[in-house]
């Protein structure tokens, strides 16, 4: 029986486990089919704090997965396909093996939202991007597009104009979904352009980088094309909870609810993107990690 099991290997499920490993638990870390997480998928990280000069977001997760090892943590490969309660202990169920732990952290993250195009994925960090805060600073000057109609979709549009010179939302329909407040914001800037009941058929560029997009018009179903150096997608993000239902209390979107990291399940605790639909950052997902090894140990402590 392990004493905690970790669910998930990017930067929350890591920061617990060298917690956990320095607090003498052992902790066993499965990976997930997504190892490292959404760090993994990122070039230069320049806003966590301590690296200056930034430092590559599959860089961070090997240092992390070095320091969770030099203090005594183990990693599982696979796949989690189910977690349960037995009595006062969990057991966890991968596509190989069950594993029985005490006491359990679920970092699974979340995985934003694609439209499904083929150029999409070819262009992935070639100039289509999932996050302004991470990847915006790249556009200095630049033009950029956004999709999405949502406050995640306001929110990367104006936090692109620090650096970009002209931001194109592009929405599917003829009205945002966002809050109020942040569409007066937006409609207010003056860098910002919005593109209405505009679907996005593909991603062009020039083999290495984004140049432009082909759009349709879903009223006139008229075609065009705009140039844009970049498409940042916001249209919601899928935190990765599916294999928990029925277990943890989740909200209406999926992400798990929780306070202080604590879960309605005693000794279940959640870390990280998948139970944070608001900040979703490298820093808050790591800090939350922490926490949750923090309560971990403390409710380990309480039944011995
Ligand atoms: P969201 O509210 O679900 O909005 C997603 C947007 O993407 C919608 O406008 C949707 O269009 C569009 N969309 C979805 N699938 C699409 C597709 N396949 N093709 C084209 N467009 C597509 O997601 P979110 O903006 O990430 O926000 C999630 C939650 O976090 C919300 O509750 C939001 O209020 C909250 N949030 C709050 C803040 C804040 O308070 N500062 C910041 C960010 C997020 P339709 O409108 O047509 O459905």
């Amino acid at each position: 029986m392990e004493n905690l099991a970790i669910i998930g290997s990017g930067i929350a499920g890591l920061t617990a486990a060298i917690y956990a490993a320095r607090a003498n638990l052992k902790p066993a870390v499965i990976s997930g089919k997504d190892e490292g997480g959404q760090l993994m998928l990122t070039t230069t990280v320049e806003n966590y704090p301590c690296f200056p000069e930034g430092i590559l977001g599959p860089e961070m997760i090997s240092l992390a997965r070095k320091q969770a090892k030099k203090f005594g943590t183990r990693f599982y490969d696979g796949n989690v396909l189910k977690v349960e309660k037995k009595g006062e202990a969990f057991e966890i169920t991968t596509e190989e093996e069950k594993i029985e732990a005490k006491a359990v952290i679920i970092a699974t993250g979340a995985s934003a939202r694609m439209l499904g195009l083929e150029s999409e994925k070819k262009y992935w960090n070639k100039g289509v991007h999932t996050c302004a805060t991470c990847d915006g600073a790249f556009y200095d000057g630049k033009e950029v597009a956004v999709a999405g109609g949502g406050d995640s979709a306001m929110e990367e549009a104006l936090f692109l104009t620090h650096n970009a010179a002209k931001i194109t939302i592009i929405h599917r329909r003829d009205s945002f979904r966002a809050s109020k407040i942040m569409q007066e914001r937006v409609l207010g800037n003056e860098k910002i352009k919005v593109m209405w009941d505009s679907e996005i058929e593909e991603v062009t560029g020039d083999g290495s980088k984004v140049t432009g997009l082909k759009l349709r018009n879903v009223k006139t179903s008229t075609r065009s094309q705009i140039k844009t150096d970049a498409m940042f997608l916001a249209i919601g993000h899928i935190p990765n909870t599916a294999f928990l239902k029925g277990l943890a209390e989740l909200d209406e979107q999926g992400y798990i609810i929780a306070t202080e990291t604590k879960t309605k399940v005693a000794g279940l605790f959640a870390a990280g993107d998948c139970a944070d639909k608001k900040y979703r950052q490298a820093i808050t997902a790591a800090g939350t990690g922490c926490q949750a090894a923090l309560e971990a140990e403390r409710y380990l402590e309480s039944r011995q």
